[in-house]
């Protein structure tokens, strides 16, 4: 695997790719890398000539500076798991690299409402931060295809409006969440769970399920308080949201409108942890 830290040596690589016709997909990480970043990077390699995985622990799109520190960082062991799947470029920039003097500029972006709720509500900053750096990861690649997981799901449907609208040749593919076989969505910061904060994270995705299996049989305020008392009968669960979207356009549901494809999502803390997951209802 070829591991590129500077800007300029991965334009020079990509270029002599596009003159033999290869096809690039590309996979953006923040590394700490699980089976669920594994998958995304099978799926570019099922439908690309060549592979880029980029590792860049992204700063401006941590709203706060204690979960910059905290998040997890294992760049040997990331290393390992990417020869062994035989991805063929890590992209590895450090800041300079991304974020040159103010040569990056913010984009002018529209989100419409994609960032009214959820992440964009309760992480002020964070999908600005994700958009400025999918940016310029996407003028740096110019790929065919980026690949993002479900997992952050709002964070998938503004990459592919920010492709849509900026960089219309890159096709912006989801990848289903994998978890853990206890039903946990994986997580770079599942590390920092303990085991029984593990067990107790389980009810997130438990929460999700019973949502999906009663959608239609109450009304969605009715779902959501159930849901919610029942969480709030566990002192280690601190939520922050439980909502029900059309899964096109994020647009919250109410009362009898029950419309599908929906996507319902959570968030909540455990063990101090912030955890998030969603299920498409479809
Ligand atoms: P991160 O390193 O957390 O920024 O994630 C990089 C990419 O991997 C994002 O597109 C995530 O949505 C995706 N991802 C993270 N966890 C999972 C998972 N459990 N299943 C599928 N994709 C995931």
């Amino acid at each position: 695997m070829l591991i590129i830290k500077r800007v300029k040596e991965l334009q020079n690589y990509i270029q002599k790719q596009r003159a033999k016709n290869k096809k690039i997909g590309f996979v953006p990480t923040m590394g700490a890398l699980h089976y669920g970043h594994l998958a995304l990077l099978e799926e570019a390699r099922s439908e690309q000539d060549i592979v880029i995985c980029s590792i860049f622990v992204n700063p401006a799109q941590f709203n706060e500076k204690k979960d910059l520190q905290a998040y997890p960082r294992s760049i040997e062991d990331d290393i390992y798991q990417l020869e062994a799947v035989g991805n063929d470029v890590l992209f590895l920039p450090d800041e300079k690299e991304i974020y040159p003097n103010e040569a990056v500029k913010e984009v002018d972006f529209d989100f419409e409402n994609l960032n009214d709720s959820m992440e964009g509500a309760y992480r002020p900053g964070h999908l600005q931060g994700v958009v400025k750096v999918l940016h310029r990861f996407l003028d740096i690649i110019a790929p065919d295809a980026m690949y993002m997981g479900q997992k952050d799901y709002q964070q998938y449907l503004i990459s592919k409006k920010l492709a849509h609208d900026f960089h219309p040749s890159t096709a912006v593919k989801m990848v289903e969440t994998v978890r853990e076989d206890s039903g946990l969505a994986m997580s770079s910061r599942n590390r920092r769970l303990s085991d029984e904060g593990k067990q107790i994270a389980n009810k997130l995705n438990a929460t999700l399920r019973t949502f999906r299996d009663q959608y239609g049989q109450k009304t969605i305020e009715e779902l959501k308080q159930g849901l919610k008392q029942n969480l709030a009968t566990d002192p280690n669960i601190d939520l922050e949201y439980l909502e029900v979207a059309d899964a096109s356009n994020l647009k919250f549901l109410e009362g009898r409108n029950y419309i599908r494809p929906a996507v319902v999502c959570i968030a909540a803390k455990v063990e101090g942890v912030r955890l998030i997951d969603n299920l498409i209802i479809s």
